[in-house]
């Protein structure tokens, strides 16, 4: 089986309310899809969200390299992952959020060509994930509505978007906390929001107050790895890198500092599941677990982003609440989510059937 083509093309889905990436909000989702055809006739589907503010990348640079990276390995045999991957990433610098389209759709053709589920070529530890639920950065007010809608929904675990001032930032933890109650989990997103001291003094502050964070996540910059040590040695409380851990080299880092608790894992950011799966070795051999986060992703990166998390045991926490935000789904097949559970099925690969209003654009 070889790859024959890359069709590239995009889906734009409504979104329930605004959503607020950056500085921007956002409408739609607008995603780049590609499918990889192969000589067999088989289609395998990957996708990438532009995430500029993170990840550096644009709808049109994904594109871009996308474009680029595509002669490279037309006429490669889906067999010899080593060799495309290889090639991959060793044909332009960066671009995570592209390769991770790519790698997808391979991971899928492989699984697709020996008739096994991705979960189950990973490791197949489990079928099913629980995923959080993001309490956007808001008034207190709003937080505390939406924290609770939550809980009536079935949530167990909140993920509370904080960072921006710190005053309100410790008024807004105590009040979801105040409001819901002991049982459920509240783990905290500061989105490099602090520096290392207001971190420390911050979460200190969580721990005097008896909040029972269940761990902070990126509280310092992304490039900052002494201040982000700094932080995880003071306090008792669990810290998690997020934008601070891109490829295998950073998490190479994280790790051997002890500079964080624990890793999140997203495709868009590590450039795909090999990279994961490197990332995920390094963890795991030194005892740092592993959350699985995604972008504003649909069906087809939630299912891969699934998956991976879903076929290892370190892989102990999910933040893959997305797909909760789109008005309609694109997508058909894949993974099947029902309140806070993720599901996978045993069709080969991603188990993506179609994908309604994929518009090819090259
Ligand atoms: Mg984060």
């Amino acid at each position: 089986m070889k790859i024959q083509d890359i069709k590239i093309g995009k889906i734009n889905t409504p979104l329930r309310q605004p959503y607020k990436v950056g500085k921007r909000f956002l409408n739609f989702s607008d995603e780049i899809v590609i499918k990889m055809v192969t000589d067999t006739g088989e289609v395998g589907y990957g996708s990438a969200s532009p995430t500029p503010f993170i990840t550096g990348e644009t709808e049109s640079s994904i594109i871009g390299a996308i474009k680029y990276i595509k002669p490279e390995i037309i006429g490669l045999d889906i067999d010899n992952i080593e060799e495309i991957m290889k090639v991959i990433h060793s044909s332009i610098h960066g671009n995570n959020s592209a390769k991770a389209a790519i790698d997808v759709a391979i991971y899928d053709l492989l699984c697709k060509k020996y008739g096994v589920p991705l979960y189950k070529f990973l490791g197949g530890y489990r079928t099913s994930l629980t995923t959080d639920l993001t309490i956007s950065n808001d008034t207190v007010e709003q937080m505390v509505t939406k924290s609770l809608e939550a809980v009536m929904a079935g949530y167990t675990c909140l993920k509370v978007k904080i960072g921006n001032d710190r005053a309100r930032d410790i008024e807004r933890v105590k009040a979801v906390r105040k409001a819901v109650r002991r049982g459920i989990k509240i783990r905290v997103d500061a989105n490099q929001g602090w520096s290392p001291k207001e971190a420390v003094s911050t979460i200190r502050k969580f721990e005097d107050m008896g909040l029972d964070i269940e761990f902070v996540e990126q509280p310092v910059n992304a490039w900052d790895i002494d201040g982000l040590k700094y932080v995880t040695d003071n306090v008792e409380t669990k810290i998690l890198a997020d934008e601070a851990v891109f490829g295998p080299s950073d998490a190479f880092k994280i790790i051997e500092k002890r500079a964080a608790d624990l890793i999140s894992i997203k495709l868009m950011k590590c450039g795909g599941i090999n990279n994961a799966i490197k990332i995920y070795n390094m963890a795991e051999n030194m005892g740092i677990r592993c959350m699985m986060g995604c972008m504003l992703e649909s069906r087809i990166g939630i299912t891969a982003a699934t998956s991976f998390a879903a076929s290892k045991s370190n892989m102990i926490k999910a933040d893959l609440d997305t797909m909760l935000l789109f008005e309609h789904d694109a997508v058909i097949g894949g993974a099947c989510i029902t309140g806070n559970t993720i599901t996978l099925n045993d069709s080969p690969g991603l188990g993506i059937a179609d994908i309604i209003g994929w518009n090819e654009i090259f």
